[in-house]
């Protein structure tokens, strides 16, 4: 069994799959020391996502602090997950495939695959929870005008963690023509490593901003953990400077770092929300892209080495800086942004970085029920 992350991690796959696990990772290794790769990413990357993104002082915010927002909101659909469906696509035809297959619960991962599938001419299914698909109508119908097929999941809680199954299950069923699009830090090995480099991009960006702007680097940086990839992606390039403390932020309610136990979910052994006998629990959160009982395995490493530090923020806490991000600097924030805005503001910490992971705009619905 491959474990790549300390005690977590590896492959929990049907025996099936293997071959195109062990395809992937060679395709990933060719690609990432190939040039060309990194050009045609980076292109895409500068010329259609619109990086690099920003980073932002937010004074008003954050008084008596130095707290500066990486403006992953401002990618083109409005978050970080377009940095790693364009860096799969690209992998997906250098391996041949042609036809895409992902699962979405917030429908944030279903709309950036269903705009790399349009813009790379992929076919593409996405699997959702019929719950979910009834929750957030405005994506499937984005993803409908994206030109993508949305396959709706009957079974279960008719949620993500139905969703996702049934991704992998048309996986193993087309594996030679198909890519699973994973949209988080999380699944089999290579995933995870896979989709951390692909949003190392927001980390390596920021600490050479955060550089220019104050000459040395943030005391913490801050990002919210669902799956885990914009946090991941902004910690990585901090993880050897020692003194930078790394903090990530759990939905109180899907804690799967901070309550959770050591266990396998979809592919992967990392901390998860069970019970003893191993029976998934059910996360809850106002934010739909941070309800999930599972995170990437490399997080656990890190939370059990001692260099990062996950905590916990109610739906409360995360509204209330929704508010506060709103009504100080006029930006209004993803719902999962801003359980990171609402711990940073709590910390001793006065140089401040935070992962500002999407907007809010697909929030306002939500919102306005709990106002
Ligand atoms: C999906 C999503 C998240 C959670 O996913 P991670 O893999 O933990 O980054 C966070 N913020 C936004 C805006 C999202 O769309």
């Amino acid at each position: 069994m491959t474990t790549t992350f300390g005690a977590y991690g590896g492959r929990y796959v049907p025996e099936t799959l293997i071959p195109a696990l062990d395809e992937l990772t060679a395709g990933w290794n060719a690609a990432k020391n190939d040039e060309s790769f990194h050009r045609e990413l980076h292109e895409l990357l500068t010329t259609y996502a619109g990086r690099p993104t920003p980073l932002t002082p937010a004074p008003r915010f954050a008084p008596g602090k130095r707290l500066y927002l990486k403006r992953e909101d401002l990618n083109h659909t409005g978050a970080h997950k377009l940095n790693n469906a364009l860096g799969q696509a690209v992998l997906a035809r250098r391996l041949g495939k042609h036809r895409i297959v992902a699962e979405t619960g917030a429908g944030q991962h279903g709309v950036a695959t269903a705009t790399v599938c349009a813009k790379f001419g992929l076919e593409c299914v996405v699997y959702m929870g019929a719950e979910d698909m009834r929750r957030q109508k405005p994506n499937v119908e984005r993803m409908h005008l994206l030109g993508a097929e949305v396959r709706a999941v009957e079974f279960g809680t008719k949620t993500l963690k139905e969703a996702t199954s049934e991704a992998i299950r048309d996986w193993i069923t087309n594996v030679d023509t198909t890519h699973y699009l994973i949209g988080s830090c999380v699944g089999p090995a290579p995933y995870p490593e896979l989709v951390r480099d692909l949003q190392r991009v927001i980390g390596d960006e920021a600490r050479e901003q955060f550089l220019a702007a104050e000459g040395r680097l943030p005391e913490v940086v801050v990002a919210c953990v669902g799956g885990g990839s914009n946090a991941i992606g902004a910690f990585y390039a901090f993880v050897d400077d020692t003194d930078v403390r790394l903090v990530g932020v759990e939905a109180a309610g899907a804690a799967s770092l901070g309550t959770g136990r050591p266990g396998v979910l979809h592919g992967a052994r990392s901390s998860i929300l069970a019970d003893e006998d191993g029976q998934i629990a059910d996360a809850h959160s106002i934010s739909a892209g941070l309800d999930y009982p599972g995170v990437g395995p490399e997080h656990a490493a890190l939370r059990d080495a001692g260099r990062a530090e996950y905590l916990p923020c109610t739906d409360d806490q995360a509204l209330a800086a929704f508010h506060r991000l709103a009504e100080t600097e006029g930006i209004i924030p993803a719902l999962e942004s801003s359980h990171a805005l609402a711990r940073a503001l709590d910390l001793d910490e006065e140089l401040v970085l935070v992962c500002l992971s999407g907007r809010g705009d697909k929030d306002l619905a939500e919102v306005l029920a709990h106002s």
